[in-house]
């Protein structure tokens, strides 16, 4: 046959095929999402610094199914208002307000005015609020749904807007609540103090956030000075999972009559890029998954729920495979019991345990090469050496130590997930959701 014949029984064949193939998708679509069924409640997701490699690497790792696969609806364009690569700060900006700002600011424009939130918005109405996250409840993410500073370094003024303005509270930053006095860092008033009297609980540990009862009205859980531990390393602390602290959340917001909105970040992933450590991103992605399985669940009971998941931006530009070969091997990782940063803190001050350690945490055989330069490197050099190392062992490679400007993945179930579907701009999600709700915004 002729290339010109091939190639057009190739072209009938697409036209043939390709509507029916469409029409299948749509339908699958179409039943996880019943129209005219009513939005009472949004669960938004943001695994901070994650895109679509991340996905890849996470479900060779996992050998299984990712659970975001099933509910893919789209892909989010991230940029800030005055660079193609934005920070937290501006990205949940533009995810809770529909404006996009300047890197670093929160919850306010470029010019410095305040912008209504899709929280505020829910509050508005009614509906109970709940921010969940890893690193500081005061960070960029979680600060930009419920607060408005010119820089999110200002953490003691986030954290006083914070409180009595959100109804449940679960993270890190327990400092940006306290006077420098007794531990913390900028503030001059006990804000914990004064949201025990104003009626929240407070709880700081894995098996108090375990007791609360479910009639508990407000809840503040603190449950590291600063950032939260690392999932791979979580195990030694005394910190409740991202997945406990979402079925908490979700357990007391449920009791509101007026419906709900809650963020939950997997806040972590982010500082896994930051550092690129791959073994600590494929751990914090495992755990995000979890809290989006309990969302999903309860979603899926309620009928009311609609759950939406997307990154603010990717961080490091990991890479699938790498090093000049076709080859990847993430599942690699599997074998990596701790982050680097552990890790480092196990060599001994004269630095000849090396050998063992490694082969300890990573069931790595590191070359007299690698010993060497791990030997000879400055202190704070050391952790991004051991993550070099593991990073070359499952081929996978960076390219900057900040964030990117590539898109991310949207995923969505429930009522009204259709309204994510394509290429959206990340001024488009809360807008959407507020379409959904119904809501003025
Ligand atoms: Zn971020």
């Amino acid at each position: 046959m002729s290339s010109v014949k091939k190639a057009f029984l190739l072209f009938l064949l697409f036209v043939v095929l390709l509507p029916s193939v469409l029409k299948d998708q749509l339908s699958v679509f179409a039943e996880s999402d019943p129209s005219g069924q009513n939005v009472k409640n949004v669960i938004l997701m943001i695994p901070d610094g994650f895109s679509s490699a991340h996905a890849a690497n996470y479900r060779i790792f996992k050998e299984g199914e990712f659970v975001l696969d099933s509910i893919l609806v789209g892909m989010m364009k991230t940029h800030s208002k005055n660079s193609w690569v934005t920070d937290s700060a501006a990205a949940g900006t533009a995810m809770a307000t529909g404006v996009k700002t300047r890197n670093g600011f929160i919850g306010i424009d470029e010019d410095g005015n305040s912008l209504k939130t899709i929280l505020e918005a829910a509050k508005e109405e009614g509906k109970g609020t709940g921010l969940v996250g890893t690193k500081s409840i005061t960070d960029a993410t979680p600060a930009a749904f419920a607060t408005h500073v010119h820089t999110r370094q200002n953490e003691g003024e986030i954290a006083r807007q914070l409180m009595n303005k959100v109804d449940v509270l679960l993270g890190g930053g327990e400092r940006n609540f306290l006077p420098a006095s007794s531990g913390g860092v900028q503030e001059q008033r006990n804000l914990i103090k004064e949201a025990e009297s104003s009626g929240y609980t407070f709880v700081q540990t894995k098996s108090e956030l375990a007791e609360v009862k479910p009639n508990v009205e407000k809840l503040l859980g603190l449950f590291a000075d600063n950032m939260m531990a690392a999932e791979i390393d979580r195990h030694r602390t005394e910190e409740p999972s991202l997945q406990e602290m979402t079925e908490t959340a979700l357990a007391l917001l449920r009791r509101n009559n007026n419906g709900f909105f809650l963020m939950v970040e997997g806040s972590k992933i982010d500082r896994a890029g930051h550092a690129h450590d791959p073994a600590w991103v494929m751990h914090d992605i495992a755990a995000f998954e979890s809290a989006v399985i309990t969302a999903l669940e309860f979603a899926e009971k309620d009928g009311e729920t609609l759950v939406v998941v997307a990154g603010d931006h990717d961080t490091g530009g990991m890479s699938v495979g790498g090093y000049d070969e076709y080859r990847a091997e993430p599942e690699m990782l599997r074998k990596v019991e701790a982050t680097a940063q552990f890790i480092a803190q196990c060599f001994n001050s004269e630095r000849t345990n090396i050998s063992e350690v490694m082969k300890q945490y990573t069931h790595l055989d590191v070359t007299k090469s690698e010993i060497n330069e791990l030997y000879r490197a400055d202190i704070e050099k050391v952790p991004y050496l051991i993550a070099q190392i593991v990073s070359r062992s499952a081929y996978i490679d960076w390219v900057t130590y900040e964030h990117t400007g590539v898109d991310v993945p949207i995923y969505a179930y429930g009522p009204r997930s259709s309204l994510f579907q394509g290429v959206l701009d990340n001024t488009d999600l809360p807008k959407r959701i507020a379409k959904a709700m119904k809501i003025n915004f």
